[in-house]
């Protein structure tokens, strides 16, 4: 099984442009991020819940293609 939550996902800070990156856990769990240029904190605004929605869906995704697999006949060449 892939770890989604260990995935990071590179964002630029809205105070002074300075690329961040996040893992997928701490925008699921909306995470303060302190800017490593200005050191400001950054909240994501995630009211919706969008970030745990996908997180779901790639989830499904990856299991029906982990059963597509198991389903597979798989042939010896010789
Ligand atoms: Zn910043």
């Amino acid at each position: 099984m892939v770890n989604i939550d260990k995935h990071k996902v590179d964002f630029q800070c809205p105070n002074c442009n300075f690329y961040n990156s996040i893992q997928i856990k701490q925008a699921r769990l909306r995470d303060v991020v302190i800017c490593r240029g200005c050191k400001s904190n950054i909240r994501f605004d995630d009211q919706m819940n969008e970030t745990r929605k996908a997180v779901r869906s790639i989830k499904r995704a990856m299991n029906e293609l982990e059963e597509t697999l198991k389903g597979m006949s798989f042939k010896i060449r010789i």
